[in-house]
C-alpha cells in the first residue's frame, strides 16, 4: 500500500491505496505548437478504503491544465444528457436568471436562452472556449476561475441568480466545498441544483442539493 502525504478529499482518511500509477504523462490532446520540451506530470489514481472515492491527490496546476487548453468544447463533445438537462431546468424555472460555472463555449447557456430563460451568464477560465461563447453566441462570460472576488463582482453586476449550474465541473475542482459555498452566494435560497457527471451524491449545505452521478 502506498502512503500518500495528502488525505482523502471527501472523508479525510489518510489510508489510501494506489489504484493505478501511469507514471509521468503529458496533457492529453494538448499538441505542441512549436518544438519544445513537453510538460509532463504524475498521473496516479488513489482509492479511499473508507469512503470509496477514487481521486488524484496530486493534480496538475489548473492554471496550466485549463487556461491554455484548446481542445475540449461542448460543440463537438457528445453530451447525451444535454436535452434532458435542458428540459429539467425549464420544467422548474422559466424566464429565470441562470449562471453557469464552467460554461465552456456557451452551448448550454445558448440553448437555455433559446428556451426563454431571461438572463444567461457564464464563467469559463479557458480563453479559447470563453471567446467562442462571447463572440459567436453573444454571451456575457467571466474569463476566470471562481473565487471570492469574482463572486462579489458578479453579484454586484447581476444580483442573485435563480439557477446556478456546474456541469462536468465538480469532479475537476480539488476544493469542492469552497466552490459550492462560493456559488451559494450567487443563488436565491432553495433555488440551486448542481448536476455533474461522475458519481451520485447528496450534500446539504445552505439548502443546496449537489448531485454527482454515474
Ligand atoms: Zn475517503
Amino acid at each position: 500500500m502506498d502512503k500518500p502525504l495528502l488525505k482523502c478529499r471527501l472523508c479525510g482518511n489518510q489510508n489510501l491505496s494506489v489504484l493505478i500509477d501511469l507514471g509521468s504523462q503529458p496533457i492529453a490532446h494538448r499538441l505542441l505548437e512549436q518544438p519544445e520540451r513537453e510538460f509532463t506530470h504524475s498521473l496516479k489514481l488513489h482509492f479511499c478504503d473508507q469512503c470509496g472515492l477514487n481521486q488524484i491527490l496530486d493534480p496538475i496546476d489548473p492554471e496550466i491544465l485549463y487556461k491554455g487548453y484548446n481542445y475540449c468544447f461542448s460543440s463537438w463533445k457528445p453530451e447525451p444528457h444535454r436535452e434532458k438537462e435542458l428540459d429539467l431546468i425549464n420544467s422548474h424555472k422559466s424566464r429565470a436568471k441562470v449562471f453557469e460555472i464552467g460554461c465552456n463555449d456557451g452551448l448550454f447557456l445558448e440553448e437555455l436562452e433559446k428556451r426563454g430563460q431571461e438572463l444567461c451568464v457564464g464563467l469559463e477560465p479557458n480563453a479559447f472556449a470563453a471567446r467562442i461563447a462571447r463572440e459567436t453566441r453573444g454571451l456575457k462570460v467571466y474569463e476566470t476561475f471562481l473565487d471570492e472576488q469574482t463572486v462579489r463582482e458578479i453579484k454586484n453586476a447581476f444580483g442573485l441568480f435563480d439557477v446556478v449550474l456546474a456541469r462536468q465541473v465538480l469532479e475537476h475542482v480539488p476544493g469542492k466545498l469552497f466552490l459550492i459555498s462560493e456559488s451559494g452566494g450567487q443563488v436565491k435560497q432553495d433555488n440551486m441544483k448542481i448536476k455533474v457527471s461522475y458519481r451520485y451524491w447528496h450534500l446539504f449545505i445552505y439548502s443546496i442539493s449537489v448531485f454527482w452521478y454515474c
